[in-house]
């Protein structure tokens, strides 16, 4: 070294308290003289805490610090790693995409600290089934990445899905709490269904989604039809967008008779949307607009126009009702009551000429939530009436607990009417117990005079179909050839 020179470096050496201790050395070399080095000073720092405040940085980008997992950027670079390992192996690589069902709810009801634990535990119970060749890591919230490398059979591949979705449908007690929670798990292969990592990460997750929308705790391996269906739905989304800015949803109208009075007790509002040529079916956009967020401000609409289409008929009949269809989304969020008063007041129509109709899904989701919400509404005056009934999973005594005032035997039970002695039991049950329950009956799908005579003589005499009618445009609804049509085919039934 020259005189006034300095070298400096990291160096680890081996000290009484630790065996490789990081320090850094910094040398200078002294002259007196400007030629001769005579000293050399020598300063030696300990880094021990730059080095673990480097590490813990290190970990925290790369690990979740609750499941102790690698992190999705750790688990993005082990994928794109296996990948290549894959392709000099000739091998294969297969990529879970696990997410938890109704994971939400847990954490709603039981609190945070029991939903953390939860997470840990579903962790420990998936890493104590898998060997060296798998990793799990953690993506978000409650959704899971499972990587398996060096994959020698998809048979082998089977066996090991169906054996973790059996083992995270298992109750698991945190707290004294028992939890039920289950896994809906996508499969995706390398090199079969993706040729990037991106790819594989993402057609996992498609292949997952299918696996919800197959009624959850269940797996599905990715196809390239799933990719179609998924272009199909984007496309339909932005539709959907487009169309709610250009206004062309409309309404039908469906009436609902009561056969013993002869009279029209109200109508069903049923939507409608015009897409290019084509009418697409509510039961296609419905659940787009439920994803979407749009489903409030479509419903929300959707009501505004009924009453400025039927505005006649509610003058002329005060008891005369419309009945809108509410999706469970739209009930859980707060405030409902008071947007749907708010819109009534506009036109001066009263809350008893609306009745909400929900489903049971609505119920079973967020059972206390629901229940707050639907008393909400009930103290607001409208009366709720639960749809599609018999199809769902909620017994009669369930019921009890929800302010529920009317129940639609669903149209399945009513076709088979006629055909099956047992269906035929069903709904002289459901007629019966809900009479003990001081819930009113609506039949809806009735197509004949058979059916017809069937629920009269049960007692059931409020009928929706197509037997009196078809949905229909406000305009056709509300003129007097219809209404004098329907009023002949009630005196002759
Ligand atoms: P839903 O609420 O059960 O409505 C009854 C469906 O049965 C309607 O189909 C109606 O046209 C049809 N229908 C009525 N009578 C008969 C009959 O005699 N025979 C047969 N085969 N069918 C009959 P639509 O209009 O296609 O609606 C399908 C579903 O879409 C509805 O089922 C409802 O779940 C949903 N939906 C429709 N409009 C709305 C809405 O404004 N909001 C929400 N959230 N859902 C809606
Ligand atoms: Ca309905
Ligand atoms: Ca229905």
């Amino acid at each position: 070294m020259q005189p006034k020179q300095n070298w400096r470096g990291d160096a680890y050496i081996k000290t009484k308290i630790n065996p490789s201790h990081p320090i850094h050395i910094s040398i200078t070399a002294v002259a007196k003289d400007s030629n001769v080095v005579s000293y050399y000073v020598v300063v030696i720092s300990d880094l021990t805490e730059q080095k673990r405040a480097e590490n813990e940085l290190r970990y925290l980008a790369n690990y979740d610090p609750l499941t102790k997992l690698p992190n999705r950027t750790l688990m993005y670079q082990k994928i794109s790693h296996a990948i290549k390992d894959a392709d000099t192996r000739a091998s294969l690589v297969a990529l879970l995409f696990i997410d938890l069902d109704k994971f939400k709810p847990v954490n709603d009801s039981f609190g945070h600290a029991v939903g953390d634990q939860l997470l840990c535990d579903i962790t420990h119970r998936m890493n104590s089934m898998l060997d060296n060749n798998a990793i799990v890591g953690r993506q978000s919230g409650d959704e899971f990445l499972l990587l398996i490398k060096n994959l020698d059979s998809p048979q082998s591949l089977s066996n090991l899905v169906r054996s973790l979705t059996a083992e995270l449908a298992k109750r698991v007690v945190i707290n004294d709490f028992a939890i039920n929670i289950s896994a809906s798990i996508g499969v995706a292969l390398y090199p079969f269904d993706a040729d990037t990592t991106d790819e594989l990460i993402r057609n996992a997750d498609i292949a997952m989604m299918h696996a919800k929308q197959s009624g959850r705790n269940g797996f599905k391996f990715f196809t390239e039809q799933m990719n179609n269906q998924i272009t199909q739905k984007l496309l339909l989304e932005n539709a959907l967008k487009d169309a709610y800015k250009d206004d062309l949803f409309f309404n039908n109208y469906q009436p609902i008779v009561n056969n013993k009075s002869k009279k029209i007790k109200g109508v069903e509002l049923l939507m409608r949307w015009q897409h290019q040529a084509e009418l697409i079916s509510p039961a296609v956009f419905i659940p787009i607009a439920e994803e979407t967020g749009l489903i409030d401000v479509l419903t929300e609409q959707a009501l505004t126009r009924a009453l400025e289409d039927l505005a006649p008929l509610f003058k002329a009949n005060p008891r005369f009702y419309l009945s809108l269809n509410l999706s469970p989304v739209h009930i859980l969020k707060s405030n409902l009551a008071e947007r749907l008063l708010l819109i009534l007041n506009q036109h001066h129509i009263k809350p008893v000429q609306l009745r909400l109709e929900i489903t049971e899904n609505t119920l079973l989701d967020d059972k206390n939530k629901a229940a707050k919400q639907l008393q909400a509404l009930r103290s607001a005056g409208f009366k709720l009436l639960l749809d599609d009934f018999g199809t769902g999973y909620s017994s009669l005594t369930y019921l009890s607990q929800f302010p529920i005032d009317v129940i639609k035997i669903d149209q399945s039970f009513v076709r088979n009417i006629g055909r099956d002695s047992n269906n035929e039991s069903i709904i002289r049950t459901i007629h019966t117990l809900a009479e003990n329950l001081n819930l009113y009956c609506i039949a809806e799908g009735v197509e004949t005079i058979e059916q017809i005579r069937f629920l009269n003589s049960i007692g059931c005499d409020d009928l929706q179909g197509y037997y009196f009618a078809k949905p229909t445009t406000a305009e056709i609804l509300i003129s007097d050839a219809y209404i004098q049509a329907l009023q002949e085919k009630l005196q002759t039934t």
